[in-house]
């Protein structure tokens, strides 16, 4: 019996692996077939100035809902689509939705845009970011392409001469996930960035663990004195907002102010909150 149940277990982890296989390809075909159909849609979470509450910007990420599989995470299809080569398409038409609904926001805000490690060993990726904001008409002087110290890490070489290319026409280059990647400190001396997002992951335990604490002063006062932006991810409370501002955090984004919503309530939400700053400012 024992035996038995021990060779079982072989031939249940194989037809486990051999189900996980199979979802993949099923995930990586609704993919290819979503992405030529135009079925994948920029979301927008906003990002503010800590102090006063503001939208300085917006960042874009990805949404897909498939027929049959429903709702899938981009935690799940963005490294499917990295993986299987689908990452280039789908990156190429999020942006382009991205840009055309980012159009018609107020000209002060910013857009920002996620690149994927796959993207930044591509010599490709940043004349189809070109051609892109050429043919939206969208200024790229708004745009902030997110890249993090992972994606760095195959070909730094490649991925230099990518975002300089990018940042030769205005466009701005924030390091995402800071903290939690395999890179080092050295990266911030050869490469340039104009942004650093502080990792959610420090963000979360800020109020309740004094590494945190110390963390996130010390990347504010690094980025202080290396003229970076800093933004701090992933903030659900207030307090946890209330201690960033003491420590002299300038830009912040999480659930606190705003969950990533579509095109349309994005831009409802800034007629609202613009006519209300209106209001405001003529008394
Ligand atoms: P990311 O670039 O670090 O984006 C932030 C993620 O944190 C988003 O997850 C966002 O919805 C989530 N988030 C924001 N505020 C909060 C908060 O207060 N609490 C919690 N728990 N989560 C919060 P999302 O949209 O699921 O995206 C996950 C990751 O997928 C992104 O992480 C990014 O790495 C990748 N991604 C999304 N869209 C794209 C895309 O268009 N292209 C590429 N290459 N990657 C994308
Ligand atoms: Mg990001
Ligand atoms: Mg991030
Ligand atoms: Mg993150």
């Amino acid at each position: 019996q024992a035996k038995r149940s021990g060779r079982g277990r072989v031939v249940v982890y194989t037809r486990e692996m051999e189900e996980a296989a199979k979802r993949v390809t099923r995930i990586e075909q609704a993919l290819r077939r979503a992405v030529s159909a135009g079925e994948v849609e920029p979301h927008f979470q906003p990002i503010v100035d800590l102090k006063d509450r503001r939208v300085i910007g917006f960042e874009a990420l990805a949404r897909w809902t498939d027929r049959d599989l429903g709702v899938v995470p981009p935690a799940t299809f963005i490294p499917i689509a990295e993986e299987r080569g689908i990452i280039g398409p789908l990156s190429q038409l999020v942006l382009r939705k991205a840009t055309e609904a980012a159009r018609n926001w107020p000209d002060e805000l910013f857009l920002s845009f996620n690149l994927s490690p796959s993207q930044l060993v591509d010599q490709n990726t940043g004349l189809h970011i070109l051609a892109i904001l050429d043919r939206t008409g969208f200024d790229p002087q708004r745009l902030e392409i997110e890249i993090t110290e992972t994606g760095l890490m195959s070909d730094p070489a490649s991925a230099e001469k990518i975002v300089n290319d990018l940042r030769r026409v205005g466009i701005r280059v924030s390091l995402d996930d800071f903290g939690t990647g395999q890179s080092s400190l050295g990266r911030l001396r050869e490469f340039h960035f104009d942004k650093l997002k502080i990792d959610r992951a420090f963000v979360s335990t800020i109020l309740d663990d004094r590494p945190s604490e110390h963390i996130i002063r010390a990347i504010l006062a690094m980025c202080d004195g290396l003229g970076m932006d800093v933004v701090a991810e992933g903030i659900e409370e207030e307090a946890q907002a209330d201690r960033l501002v003491q420590f002299g955090c300038a830009g912040g984004q999480g659930y606190l102010f705003g969950r990533p919503a579509d095109a349309d309530a994005t831009l409802g939400y800034l007629r609202d909150s613009f006519r209300g700053a209106a209001r405001k400012a003529t008394g």
